[in-house]
């Protein structure tokens, strides 16, 4: 099972890179916003008090994005691997993380930290909120704050991973596409079936 956990700031492109990286390989691919998003529009009780926070650009509770994790694990027993997007975001959730694949012995294979400097990210993310409908990607404190929750809470991560020698840094400020072929260029070092690319004979 090729399990990847895609890691970096709001605004590194990790939504973007993870469609191309499940399109290659054929994975899963889990997004804990993506996730809470819909929750909201279903204006389901977890989506309505989730989005309180999510306007504010603060983190959601532990438990909250741990147990969605959960059930999407257990309603893809047949999948070939998953694409963590946004997902772990402290240590608390990548030890969850572990303990679930653990229970699946498919264990993360690598963990790509995409790095994007700070003025880009802010850049990139009004951006996107023009055209994205995202309340927390319209307003600058709104993002700047998520930024700091990132640096604060979810950094510390890379410590936790670089410990089990799986995070491999990526830069992140260039081409969709070159982007795009560090990421391969790493999971498939990890990876024994190298995507559904064929190989010239
Ligand atoms: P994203 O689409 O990944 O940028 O997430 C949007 C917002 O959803 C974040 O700013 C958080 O409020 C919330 N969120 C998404 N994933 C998580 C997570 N793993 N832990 C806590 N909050 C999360």
């Amino acid at each position: 099972m090729l399990n990847i956990v895609l890691f970096g700031p709001p605004g590194s492109g990790k939504g973007t890179q993870a469609e191309k990286i499940i399109d290659k390989y054929k994975l899963v691919h889990l997004s804990t916003g993506d996730m809470l998003r819909a929750e909201i529009a279903a204006a389901t009780t977890l989506g309505l008090e989730a989005k309180t926070l999510m306007d504010k650009g603060e983190l959601v509770p532990d438990a909250v994005v741990i147990g969605m994790i959960e059930n999407k694990l257990a309603g893809n027993k047949t999948a070939g691997g998953f694409v963590f997007d946004g997902f772990p975001r402290t240590v608390k959730q990548a030890e969850a993380l572990d303990a679930l694949l653990e229970k699946h012995k498919a264990p993360i294979k690598v963990v790509l930290s995409i790095k994007v400097g700070e003025e880009e990210l802010t850049r990139r993310i009004l951006a996107r909120g023009a055209t994205s409908g995202r309340a927390d990607d319209q307003n600058e404190t709104i993002v700047k704050n998520r930024v700091v929750e990132y640096r604060t809470k979810t950094e510390p991560l890379a410590n936790y991973y670089t410990a089990q020698g799986k995070l491999k840094d990526i830069t992140g400020e260039k081409p969709v596409d070159e982007v795009f072929a560090s990421l391969c260029h790493e999971i498939d070092k990890v990876n024994s079936n190298k995507g559904l690319t064929p190989s010239v004979p």
